[in-house]
């Protein structure tokens, strides 16, 4: 009688297993055969970045980012507390130490009041971190990067064919990372890709995902001799995952116009509850409709709700424990100034399903639980 509703369904398009047959037909299986060839241009072109580069996970993206704006001992990296552990442990394999900023209440993203406090002589980059697919304040972030000559790296793992100021997301700073991991709008299953957006970037960007060799300078011709150039590791995926990750690109537009429309129907369907002073709606709407979340009222109520949705078969999360409060967090990073925002929100946040084959009935199925959920708060 209840029919599961899980938290996340892929968007399967037609065409990712005939695109997979041409892959083993190709009988070129490595990385960067035509298939990453066709990634690359498709994210190019939408993006508009100098160079995209597919890895084999946004955490990968992140890995290559650290390493490639020279990461090390000493070094601080400021970021949100509230993100995935990825965007702090990238740098930490590197030796430098994340620095935990709190976060905009309007956005969730990184507050750039609260970045300039966080500045040292040993801050060498900023990783914001477009939360939920939102922009995070780009201009003033810029701003402050120029002033204080620093690297910009997006984490744009939730942000594909979100924009912020017109510029697509991930494109802004010196580098943007994407995942298309199968949680994310477009997937190949784990997956994701640097775009590499300062050409300044791009000869050693190419090294280090292949190993610390000049492998693609050589296939260019570029270089008579393939040898070991300077420190990497094998970041770029297989064809069997560029092949499928193709069919998914080329889907894209459709995917996130989808995900878009459930992100409204809840949005609408949600505001009389908000009315009632139960829950609180996002303050911000992402373009491409990555998550939808509401704050309750506590902990205790996000509990109450999350296993009424489950006893009704529908599968709703929260996230993150923010990082500054995780045993990692707290072993390899610091915090610049109080963390009210974070703290506060992390504990009353859930997020419900939002996948492209949802249904208007799905959505009002969540709805109407949710409501029933808080019944007893009135
Ligand atoms: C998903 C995600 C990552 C990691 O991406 P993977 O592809 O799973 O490695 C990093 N940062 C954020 C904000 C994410 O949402």
């Amino acid at each position: 009688m209840t029919t599961p509703l899980p938290f996340n369904r892929v968007h399967i398009t037609k065409h990712e297993l005939e695109y997979v047959r041409q892959a083993i037909e190709g009988s070129h299986l490595s990385g960067d055969g035509p298939f990453t060839k066709r990634c690359h241009e498709w994210l190019e072109r939408t993006t508009g970045t100098a160079k995209a580069l597919l890895t084999h996970s946004g955490t990968a993206a992140l890995e290559m980012s650290a390493i490639l704006a020279d990461a090390g001992p000493g070094d601080e990296v400021i970021m949100p507390s509230f993100t995935f552990p990825s965007t702090a442990n990238a740098f930490v394999l590197r030796g430098a130490t994340p620095v935990f900023v709190d976060v905009d209440p309007r956005t969730l993203n990184i507050d750039p009041a609260r970045v300039r406090d966080a500045i040292t002589e040993r801050t060498r980059a900023l990783v914001p971190v477009h939360y939920a697919g939102v922009a995070c304040d780009m201009s003033a972030l810029m701003a402050i990067a120029a002033d204080e000559d620093l690297l910009v790296i997006e984490d744009a793992a939730q942000a594909l064919l979100a924009r912020g100021d017109g510029r697509p997301l991930g494109t802004i700073g010196q580098m943007g990372a994407l995942s298309f991991h199968e949680t994310k709008n477009v997937t190949s299953g784990e997956g994701g890709a640097l775009l590499v957006n300062d050409p300044a970037l791009l000869e050693r960007a190419e090294i280090v995902r292949e190993k610390g060799t000049n492998r693609s300078r050589f296939f260019r011709g570029l270089v008579d001799k393939y040898t070991w150039v300077d420190v990497g590791s094998s970041f770029l995926p297989s064809e069997l995952q560029a092949a499928f990750l193709f069919a998914q690109l080329e889907h894209a537009e459709q995917i996130t116009a989808r995900r878009v429309a459930i992100w409204d129907a809840y949005h609408e369907e949600l505001a009389s509850l908000e009315r009632d002073g139960l829950l609180q709606r996002p303050l911000a709407r992402p373009d491409n409709g990555h998550i939808y979340y509401v704050l309750l009222k506590s902990e205790k109520v996000r509990r109450g709700v999350i296993s009424h949705l489950k006893s009704t078969g529908i599968s709703a999360v929260f996230h993150y424990v923010p990082l500054h409060s995780s045993p990692a967090g707290m072993r390899f990073g610091r915090t610049s100034g109080p963390m009210h925002v974070t703290d506060d929100i992390s504990e009353r946040l859930v997020r419900f399903p939002v996948w492209p084959d949802m249904t208007g009935e799905d959505v009002a199925r969540v709805v109407a639980a949710v409501g029933q959920a808080l019944e007893t708060d009135r």
